[in-house]
């Protein structure tokens, strides 16, 4: 049976007039009006607990059905996942519910020079999220973006100069800059919040970032693009334990597979018992702080995070597999210290030859969705082979579309 987090408060009449909304919403949806018609009230968490899982290609299907508009200022969309195929879209309101964030989570003050260095564009919501917490905070904000590796010593020289307090971006980006700095003898006494947001904490960090900015500590927020913000943690709280906002319930239901519901009035996406893929369990965190927390234990399904983007597995093997004189494709992630690499093994049908692994990177490259972006920054975090054989499990004679070797 589905359990909401312990301390999780019962719902109130708001709340339960909010969750009847969301499902004659999706009761409206003719794909999903037989899932949803049969359910009555939902007025406890209990009753909740029994309403189905909505899954992502579901919620897709809602929002293309619903195509939700914001009530006052711009209706914004976001995309997430898909990697050749199409992207996921998440909808928000102008302010991407920060003020609510801001309310739970002190991360940033008014005395901060702040520096966003999650990228921009190609509707990725993290760098603009950021920035809607930062009107918040009314602090002194930044718009940095990723940086490459030649760019790493004139920014940080600069964040140093200008007293920068506070920097943030994904674990990939942060892990970089920081060991750069560290190999390079950098200094940034000023630093005294790393923000993150993206991806899991890299361990990486924890020695890197002590003897770069002695006075920093880390600061993260955790969610998706259809959730946004479900819940935050301090430099208290272990990294993979998040305490959710008083908005987002969160349920630990079979296998450990977490599901959230928002209650925020304002959202506009049916966050409905909605399971993102990962798993986690409900536990106290160490903090002392009062109420919910649960530890995040990692993605249980066919999505996965590559150097900070969502990739759909099955999605890019099927995609990469339905070229031209591909017989079959698996991914191999190499987890590196310099940067994971996304190998893409391609058996050729009939006799490989020298074009075919040029011509399928050229695909992947130049497909719009995804990581496709990044491979164009980093360019080393792709190689596309041409095997004689895939890598399979001996015993069963499975070849897994995805298979991950650490070579840390
Ligand atoms: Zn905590």
């Amino acid at each position: 049976m589905p359990e909401f987090l312990p301390a999780t408060p019962e719902l109130t009449e708001e709340q339960q007039a909010r969750v009847s909304t969301v499902l004659g919403d999706l009761c409206g949806v003719p794909a999903l009006g037989d899932r949803y018609g049969a359910i009555d009230a939902v007025e406890s968490l209990s009753d909740l607990a029994t309403v189905p899982v909505l899954l992502k290609d579901d919620l897709q299907v809602a929002l293309g059905h619903l195509q939700p508009r914001a009530r006052h200022g711009a209706t914004w969309v976001f995309q997430s996942g898909g990697s050749t195929g199409s992207p996921q879209v998440g909808y928000a309101p102008t302010g991407l519910y920060m003020a609510d964030v801001f309310k739970h989570w002190p991360a940033l003050d008014r005395d901060d020079v702040f520096v966003n260095g999650w990228n921009a564009g190609k509707m990725w919501g993290a760098h603009f999220l950021v920035n809607c917490f930062v009107d918040h905070a009314g602090c002194v904000a930044m718009n940095l973006g990723g940086i490459s590796r030649d760019e790493y010593d004139p920014w940080l020289r600069f964040f140093a100069d200008r007293k920068v307090t506070a920097y943030g971006g994904t674990t990939s980006v942060l892990r970089l800059v920081f060991s750069h700095a560290r190999d390079a003898g950098i200094k940034l006494p000023d630093l005294r919040k790393v923000l993150w947001l993206g991806e899991a904490w890299d361990p990486q960090l924890d020695e890197d970032i002590p003897i770069v900015a002695p006075r920093a500590a880390r600061w993260g927020m955790f969610g998706s693009t259809e959730t946004w913000v479900i819940g935050t943690n301090t430099p208290d709280c272990p990294a993979n334990v998040w305490h959710p906002l008083p908005s987002q319930l969160v349920c630990v239901g079979d296998d450990e597979m977490l599901d959230f519901t928002s209650l925020n009035p304002q959202v506009l996406n049916p966050i409905l018992r909605y399971r993102t893929g990962d798993a986690g369990r409900a536990v106290t965190c160490p903090c002392g702080r009062p109420g919910p927390a649960f530890q995040v234990l990692g993605r249980r399904d066919h999505l996965i995070k590559f150097r900070g983007c969502l990739l759909d597995v099955d999605d890019f093997v099927a995609a990469v597999s339905a070229r031209p004189r591909v017989a079959q494709a698996q991914l191999v992630v190499r987890e590196r210290h310099e940067g994971d690499v996304l190998e893409v093994r391609l058996l050729a049908t009939g006799q490989g030859d020298s074009q075919l692994a040029a011509q399928v990177r050229e695909h992947i490259v130049g497909s719009a969705f995804g990581p496709s972006d990044m491979f164009l920054e980093h360019p080393e975090s792709l190689e596309v082979l041409v095997v004689e054989s895939l890598i399979g499990n001996e015993r069963t004679g499975k070849v897994p579309h995805l298979v991950v070797r650490s070579e840390r």
